[in-house]
């Protein structure tokens, strides 16, 4: 084997499955353009995209892993804990992440009717016609905020109706990370702990060690030099997957692009090991 492996993967993307703005084919050809040797499609609580872009991936020659970023709640904090390499076709799974949506959009429901009874004017068709069938979160929300104006921003529809702190919030369906872990290793995938710089918790992230969480996403937009260190030392010190990607949401939430956070193939080899993958 070749000691000069350049080869790159951005190992966490959204698409209009979840959140994100891009359809999966736009995603992979992104990525095609951008060189990418590999990414991964983990959209909020859904694997919809997921044969989509392999199909493209194949035609384009790029590889494509299947993964998820499942939306855990641990003492009112958000985690979420991406999952490589799932069975995402078993019919189990796919009737649990149903459930998951179905929450999803009642919490919508809850959040425009609080919003309503604040005075302010929004409808959930138009909500749930940004989201196109997607996995329902506060982005399209948002969205429908700002165009209506309502909102000036997509921030500013965070801060002033959609954030923890504001009266219109409800909380997600409570999945507490524990449980993700084993759901995601139930179903053959690789649980690994997404952004854990987003909530700063030592102890949670070395309890979730301790109950088999397999990898950290030690590079993302959100960590600075310091937390990557810190998170790449505990990573080596666990001898756990090392994963990283840019998180992109295809310009929803702000300027992130594709490949603006990468990691080398070899971090990526490393789990197609363990898996078996050729
Ligand atoms: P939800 O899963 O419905 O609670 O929505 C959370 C999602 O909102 C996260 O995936 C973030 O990417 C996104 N988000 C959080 N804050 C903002 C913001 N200020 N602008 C755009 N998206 C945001
Ligand atoms: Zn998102
Ligand atoms: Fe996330
Ligand atoms: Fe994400």
């Amino acid at each position: 084997m070749s000691d000069k492996d350049d080869r790159r993967c951005d190992l966490h993307l959204h698409t209009n499955f979840s959140d994100g703005l891009l359809r999966p084919d736009t995603v992979v050809r992104k990525a095609k353009e951008l060189g990418l040797a590999a990414i991964a499609i983990s959209d909020h609580d859904a694997v919809g995209g997921i044969d989509i872009a392999i199909h493209v991936g194949r035609l384009l020659g790029v590889e494509v892993v299947p993964a998820i970023e499942m939306s855990c709640i641990y003492r009112k904090t958000d985690i979420h804990m991406l999952g490589f390499y799932m069975d995402y076709h078993n019919p189990d799974l796919l009737g649990f992440l149903y459930k998951v949506q179905q929450k999803r959009l009642e919490r919508a429901q809850k959040m425009v009717s609080k919003l309503n009874q604040a005075g302010v004017a929004l409808d959930i068709e138009r909500v749930m016609a940004i989201a196109g069938g997607a996995a329902l979160g506060r982005p399209h929300i948002a969205q429908a905020l700002v165009e209506r104006g309502l909102a000036r921003t997509m921030d500013d529809a965070f801060n002033r109706f959609l954030g923890y702190h504001c009266s219109a919030y409800v909380p997600k369906m409570e999945i507490p990370p524990v449980e993700a872990i084993g759901f995601i290793k139930n179903y053959g995938g690789i649980p690994i702990a997404a952004h854990p710089g987003s909530y700063n918790d030592e102890e949670l992230l070395n309890m979730l060690i301790t109950s088999g969480l397999m990898g950290i996403e030690v590079y993302h937009p959100d960590h600075n030099a310091a937390k990557t260190e810190h998170y790449l030392e505990i990573a080596q010190k666990n001898r756990l997957f090392i994963t990283g990607g840019s998180d992109c949401h295809g310009g929803r939430k702000g300027r992130l692009f594709i490949g603006c956070v990468t990691v080398p193939y070899r971090n990526l080899a490393a789990m197609k090991a363990y898996k078996g993958i050729p």
